[in-house]
């Protein structure tokens, strides 16, 4: 088998493309020809499925180690389309620091369609066990959290999920296949948004869902073809193009979000980092044991919420702007933006205060990239 960074360049289950092509065409059909009556053709109809979709499909469920993978419009349509195999009954223990689109579908849709939720601090798996009722369907876990960094003990939350009959859903979207497989720490299913480290270039929208077995493939192709929120053929290439690069791409925002979040903590005016590559960070353990690498992710508390809106005003390359994983640095105001949503008093306790940024580390030289913090912080 080859290292993930050869898989990102070469799929091995993608079928070769036609003419001898490097790339995968992009076919811009709806809708394919039948060779005949009750001739049941590989391709139908895109919304089934597409052979751009279906390639860039098996790179991914390749990436992830699992049977199969499923790309849909966007992360929240993944996470949408995931929600219908609980049948609208029964209950799920998810992690209390989600993504706030995941906190949102979970609370204002998911739970009015009928499924209870129970939100607790995964970090500690034995929160999770407490959880756990007749009829829990499942554990939903980020890991590292969004945006503080929590680290949760994927194999361990595994077992206790399995002991109860219930599945395992990660969203891995924060490092990708090439820093952390949680199918084969024990989950059931991954989600990622695509959007973010996959695509590479914060040009297109695309989530993707990764099971472990070919029941719930199934299961979730039928939601995802009635539904109907797939990822067009255009959007299919563009990802295809980011995953080729997401090897050099991630490692470089790696090694920069490592040196960016010690040159931080030395900084008087920052009172906290959230960094997991830290060995003094509480999950340290756990990531050693469960990824291969720390990601281009980092939080940090700073002095006054002047501080924060200053570094907000002056950055010049670091760019005010939701969404991570791309080749351009951004830099976010979780309060205003990815958690605006979250009640106030649920925010405050998790930390994410005026005072609070997020920063999405790119790929862009190490050193200018601290010289645009340190002018900005010093201005
Ligand atoms: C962005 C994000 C999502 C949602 O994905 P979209 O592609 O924006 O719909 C889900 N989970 C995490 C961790 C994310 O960062």
């Amino acid at each position: 088998m080859y290292e993930k960074d050869t898989l990102c360049v070469h799929s091995t289950r993608c079928p070769k493309p036609a003419c001898g092509s490097i790339t995968t065409p992009i076919f811009q059909a709806a809708t394919f020809v039948h060779e005949g009556v009750g001739v049941e053709p590989e391709y139908s109809y895109s919304r089934l499925q597409n052979p751009t979709r279906a390639a860039l499909e098996a790179r991914v469920a390749e990436l992830e180690n699992g049977v199969d993978a499923i790309a849909f419009s966007s992360g929240m349509a993944a996470e949408t389309a995931l929600m219908n195999i609980f049948e609208a009954s029964g209950h799920i223990i998810a992690g209390d620091d989600l993504y706030g689109g995941s906190l949102r579908l979970f609370r204002h849709i998911s739970a009015l369609a009928g499924l209870r939720f129970d939100f607790t601090d995964t970090t500690d798996p034995e929160n999770v066990r407490k959880k756990l009722q007749p009829d829990t369907k499942a554990v939903y876990l980020e890991t590292p959290s969004n945006p503080t960094m929590q680290v949760s003990d994927i194999a361990a939350v595994a077992q206790i999920a399995h002991s109860a009959g219930a599945l395992l859903i990660v969203d891995n979207t924060f490092l990708s296949p090439l820093f952390q497989h949680p199918l084969e720490l024990g989950a059931d299913i991954v989600v990622h948004s695509g959007t973010k480290y996959l695509g590479g270039h914060n040009d297109a929208l695309a989530g993707f869902l990764v099971t472990k077995t070919p029941e719930l493939a199934e299961k979730l192709r039928f939601y995802a073809k009635t539904v109907g929120a797939c990822l067009a053929p255009f959007d299919c290439f563009l990802l295809e193009r980011g995953i080729k690069t997401l090897a050099v791409r991630l490692e470089k925002q790696a090694a920069s979000a490592e040196s960016i979040a010690h040159w931080l903590r030395r900084r008087p005016e920052v009172r906290k980092v959230y960094y997991i590559g830290f060995p003094d960070h509480p999950g340290f353990e756990v990531t050693k044991r469960q990824c291969s690498g720390f990601g281009g992710m980092l939080s940090l508390e700073v002095d006054t919420p002047e501080t924060a809106r200053k570094i907000l005003r002056e950055v010049k390359l670091f760019q005010y702007a939701e969404s991570l994983g791309g080749v351009d640095s951004l830099i976010t105001y979780p309060m205003l933006q990815t958690h605006a949503d979250v009640p106030e008093e649920e925010r405050l306790k998790r930390g994410i205060n005026d005072r609070f940024l997020r920063i999405s580390v790119g790929i862009e030289n190490t050193a200018d990239l601290i010289e645009d913090l340190r002018l900005a912080i010093e201005k």
